[in-house]
């Protein structure tokens, strides 16, 4: 079975490899050594001063951030799930919010979020995703970044980048923390989160918040290399594996490849009668909106062997997600789309004709 749902992800065999190692004792020489080898190129990765991991899932990160980086007023931005969260973390720590909702194909718009900001002096921190993978959108969140910095550098921007970080070059100039999870782009298993931070942001932490999650006593004992609880040695020497695997042709062919992949499929899609839902769509996956979502991905499940992810709550039934992050062999992307044509003609709503491989080969291979 092809697993192309928008995270998990598949983990590459040279990285299940070098998990499967013997266990070693996280307060030796040895793992010190492996941590400063991932630390090392995550701040570069980040390219950021500062970095945490914690053993979490990307929902840690994103409240280690919110109880470490608002101290008075959180504005966030739910325009799904993942957006929702940072309010409902806000709520939860009884902590003051504004919050910007939208529906789940819609990006934050830059006038309203000028207008809460006005209206709110005692706003200081901003949560909002890169990616929000609910609806398979991008946020302009380098131009609010910008905007937010030239009114007050003290507002702290706090960017989740879970199904961004590894997608694409994310200009870090204006952002204070940059959140990045395992087991989506970064294709780890489960349970390691990492978190880029800015000097601004390091200094607004002070002495932290929390206990299990307080970014101070994370940052005082990371940057000697070790961490504050016992580390998940076995995610981060798959996190130094995952970088050997990436940097055999470098990040920038990575990237160059998600666009692609991503700009072929999103073609090929649209040439077989679909639409593609966000009015902004993410590089990280592609997502249709369609009335036959469910019996289309139950098909592609049964019959041709390839797990796509489908909406949640008022979008369940009603939306397909294909990831697109990670090392993906582009024979698979080619399988997916083709299977999809299959499933409609299938469901008797179109002939088979390879019209969706077909596209997919003309925009991937085209211009060479
Ligand atoms: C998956 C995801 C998260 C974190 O979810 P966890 O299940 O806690 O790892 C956060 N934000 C986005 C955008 C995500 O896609």
């Amino acid at each position: 079975m092809l697993l192309f749902t928008p995270g998990p992800t598949p983990v590459p065999q040279a990285v299940r490899d070098a998990m499967g190692k013997s266990t070693i004792h996280h307060r030796t020489p040895e793992f010190e050594a492996i941590f400063k080898e991932a630390r090392e190129r995550l701040l570069k990765l980040f390219d950021m001063p500062e970095c945490v991991m914690l053993a979490s899932s990307g929902t840690g990160a994103m409240e280690s951030a919110v109880l470490n980086l608002c101290k008075s007023k959180a504005l966030t931005i739910n325009s799904g799930k993942f957006g929702e969260r940072f309010g409902k973390i806000a709520d939860a720590f009884k902590i003051p919010k504004v919050e910007l909702k939208y529906e789940w194909n819609t990006p934050a718009s830059l006038d309203d979020i000028k207008d809460v900001l006005s209206n709110n002096s005692d706003i200081d921190a901003i949560f909002i995703q890169v990616s929000e993978s609910a609806g398979g959108l991008r946020h302009p969140v380098e131009e609010i970044a910008s905007y937010i910095k030239s009114i007050n550098s003290d507002i702290m921007v706090v960017a989740d980048g879970i199904t961004a970080v590894g997608v694409e070059r994310i200009d870090t100039t204006n952002i204070d923390a940059l959140i990045a999870g395992s087991q989506k782009a970064l294709m780890l298993p489960p349970g390691l989160a990492m978190i880029g931070l800015s000097n601004k942001a390091v200094d607004k932490i002070d002495s932290g918040v929390g206990y299990y999650l307080n970014l101070s006593s994370e940052i005082k004992k990371q940057r000697t290399n070790t961490t504050a609880y016992t580390a998940p040695t076995t995610l981060i020497i798959g996190l130094n594996a995952m970088f050997d695997e990436i940097e055999v042709d470098g990040f920038d062919a990575l990237y160059d490849n998600t666009i692609k992949r991503a700009n072929a499929t999103n073609r090929a899609l649209k040439e077989i009668g679909f639409k593609i839902y966000p009015t902004t769509p993410a590089l990280s996956m592609s997502t249709v909106i369609d009335e036959n979502a469910e019996p289309i991905r139950k098909l592609l499940k049964t019959k041709y062997s390839v797990n796509i992810a489908g909406g949640q709550d008022h979008l369940k039934g009603k939306i397909f997600r294909i990831n697109q992050m990670g090392l993906i062999p582009v024979y698979e992307s080619i399988w997916v789309v083709n299977a999809i044509e299959l499933a409609l003609s299938d469901l008797g709503i179109r002939d088979y004709d390879g019209s969706a491989s077909r596209v997919f080969n003309e925009i991937y291979y085209g211009n060479r």
